[in-house]
């Protein structure tokens, strides 16, 4: 059992059983998760959640290491989440791992978590999104969320955030970054690391082609997206990103935009949830399984229309 009090008073041991709870793939374990995050629900969504991604390489780690800590010098608790679906085992990088982010994670104040390793990207994200809250249940101020550039993850994490910041390096051009021009259009913010000693020239001239591409980027009505420079090692500018996220949740809570994003997010992902128990369902249920290759044969061999062979298998489902 978990200990509401202990969770919500953000004691890190009583979150990280939650979390566990929260992982599990057994049955009655995501009964017993689910009626905890019900529970746990009017505590959360006191957070600014932050999506961070950007290739290998780009300084990701490094710069959550900075960001946190200049977060807990201003009083801020701070959770760091992942998304990865490519497990450690197949030769991905582990994102969230601890010794990446070796100072931070001995803070009192941050909270770090690695990738669920296991499963589909949807049930890596799923579950990431249901840690996201307990984080939040616990006091967390901060949740950034990690994914690498590459693959279908961002799109993920992008969906739900608040606020999804790509990390670039400083040579100019999309094509040289390895970004797709998808994830540029999910950004609010686009943040050229490694802004120093022979490369400040080059982030520089990276910004403003940025800023001169903005129109790229998603607009809203009240928000601009925004091309910055830090240095995650140097320590450099790192106040001037959080200054521009902090603007961003005032006027977006002042505005009604944030809760609004939220609704939506909460709305998409019950709809994908539904997609994805009905597909479990049709894939669970014997009789549909044996109908199915039968029913598609005779729709392939003109025997049948596709409408009356969906609606066959749709009638096996909801027979009792
Ligand atoms: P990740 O794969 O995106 O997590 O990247 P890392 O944080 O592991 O950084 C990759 C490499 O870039 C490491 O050697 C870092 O020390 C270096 N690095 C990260 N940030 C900066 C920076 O701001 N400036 C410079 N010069 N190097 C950096």
């Amino acid at each position: 059992m978990i200990d509401i009090d202990a969770l919500q008073a953000g004691q890190p041991r009583a979150l990280a059983k939650a979390i566990t709870l929260v992982e599990s793939k057994k049955l009655d374990h995501r009964t017993e998760a689910q009626a905890l995050l019900e529970k746990v629900l009017p505590k959360t969504g006191n957070s600014i959640r932050i999506g961070i991604t950007g290739i290998p390489g780009v300084g990701k780690s490094t710069f959550i290491e900075a960001f946190g800590l200049y977060l807990v010098s201003q009083g801020k608790k701070v959770a760091v989440l992942a998304v990865d679906p490519s497990s450690p085992i197949a030769g991905g990088s582990i994102l969230g791992d601890k010794t990446r982010m070796e100072m931070l994670s001995r803070s009192p104040d941050a909270f770090i978590r690695p990738s669920p390793s296991e499963g589909s990207l949807g049930g890596v994200a799923l579950k990431t999104r249901e840690t996201m809250l307990l984080c939040e249940a616990a006091g967390y101020d901060v949740i950034l969320v990690e994914t690498v550039g590459v693959g279908q993850s961002e799109y993920e994490v992008a969906s739900m955030v608040d606020f999804f910041m790509v990390l670039m390096l400083p040579n100019a051009g999309d094509e040289l970054q390895g970004i797709k021009k998808g994830i540029m259009e999910l950004a609010d913010a686009l943040v050229i690391n490694k802004a120093d000693g022979e490369s400040l020239n080059y982030a520089q001239q990276t910004r403003r082609h940025y800023q001169n591409a903005l129109h790229l980027l998603r607009h809203t009505s009240f928000w601009t997206p925004q091309v910055l420079t830090c240095s995650a090692l140097k320590n450099e500018n790192i106040e001037a990103v959080w200054g521009m996220i902090s603007d961003f949740q005032i006027d977006a809570t002042k505005n009604g935009a944030l809760q609004e994003k939220r609704a939506r997010q909460a709305k998409e992902w019950m709809n994908k949830l539904l997609h994805e128990m009905l597909e479990m369902k049709l894939q669970e249920n014997p009789e549909v399984r044996k109908q199915m290759p039968l029913l598609s044969d005779k729709v392939t061999r003109g025997e049948t229309t596709p409408y009356l062979a969906a609606q066959t298998i749709i009638d096996l489902l909801f027979r009792g």
